[in-house]
């Protein structure tokens, strides 16, 4: 189905008929998911982004093209990655990594992730490696609202702390200390020290979670993430210490051309042979989620966004000066 006949049954479901569709932010699927499609200019200009991972590679995998467009639709990004990597990943080709050399390798590669995605500052909250369920998450917590506090976070990228069976420790608990300090941070009595050094209240209002298994994910959002698709497979090609990405392409490319075999759409050179991979096999996902909704790329989403309180919508609208 491509993305006329999507819209023109979406219209004929739903009874409503939409003008227009190409310039609008966002439009309303079958089941209520709302799809973001790119905007134009620097909407979220003046707005603070956090895209915050266990891992160098959980943000690129699972919602590297969201944030690439987020950040070119104006928001200033810093990417939080809490723990040191220092498990890493088997590299292949015999590049097996000591602990030591894994943490050097995906910090490096972490740096070129924040490059890759367009954002601002990378800060290493560096817990060790698969070790998460052990650590104290009120410090945790803490540190998570010192840096909303100080950057005056709006909107967070993360793991969802609510979907089923992830098996990593430090994915849950980063999500729900994640969780956690997006609200306490807006609260005034908690960390009163932090005011004393001159930050104030501040809570985060908009949330992206992603997850591993969408089947367990409660899909609410879907970004169509066509425009910032190169920039997601950059990024995940940046990881060479550790995931799925990074040079496997060309590795696949060489050990084939030693069976004196080749796979034409990997090119003639390793950087071609290492997006191609990526592009076919790492975000394969990217390339189905898209289809379902008519769109090329695209990432799914648990989207949380406070909304302003009753009150306050009141006042704007009936509140009069009092002469
Ligand atoms: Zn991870």
């Amino acid at each position: 189905m491509n993305r006329r006949e999507f819209i023109a049954k979406f219209i004929t479901a739903s009874g409503v008929l939409l003008t227009g569709m190409d310039a609008v932010a966002e439009e309303v699927a079958a089941g209520g998911v709302v799809i973001e499609r790119p905007q134009p200019g620097t909407p979220h200009s003046g707005k603070v982004l956090a895209a915050i991972q266990p891992h160098s590679d959980d943000i690129p995998l699972y919602a590297g093209g969201t944030v690439a467009k987020l950040i070119r639709e104006g928001y200033t990004g810093y990417l939080i990655r809490v723990t040191n990597d220092d498990m890493g990943d088997q590299l292949g080709l015999g590049e097996r990594g000591s602990i030591g050399q894994n943490v050097l390798r995906n910090e490096r590669d972490n740096e070129e992730v924040a490059r890759a995605l367009g954002l601002k500052r990378v800060f290493d909250l560096n817990y060790s490696n698969h070790r998460m369920s052990g650590i104290s998450q009120p410090e945790l917590q803490e540190r998570f609202i010192f840096l909303f506090r100080l950057l005056k976070v709006d909107t967070v990228v993360c793991y969802d702390p609510w979907s089923h069976y992830e098996e990593n420790p430090d994915h849950y608990v980063t999500a729900h200390c994640v969780e956690a300090a997006c609200w306490m941070a807006g609260r005034e009595h908690d960390y009163p020290e932090h005011f004393a050094a001159g930050m104030e209240p501040h809570s985060v209002r908009e949330k992206y979670y992603h997850g591993r298994d969408l089947t367990t994910l409660s899909i609410n959002r879907v970004v169509d993430i066509t425009h910032t698709f190169e920039s997601k497979i950059e990024a995940n090609r940046a990881n060479k210490g550790k995931g799925p990405a990074g040079h496997h392409g060309s590795q696949l490319r060489a050990e084939l051309a030693a069976r004196k075999l080749r796979l034409p759409f990997l090119g003639d050179d390793d950087l071609t042979a290492d997006r191609e991979y990526i592009r076919e096999f790492v975000l394969k996902r990217d390339r189905e989620v898209g289809r379902k909704y008519g769109l090329d790329y695209a990432e799914e989403f648990h989207h949380i966004e406070e909304s302003p309180s009753p009150l306050d919508e009141y006042l704007k609208q009936h509140a009069v000066p009092l002469i």
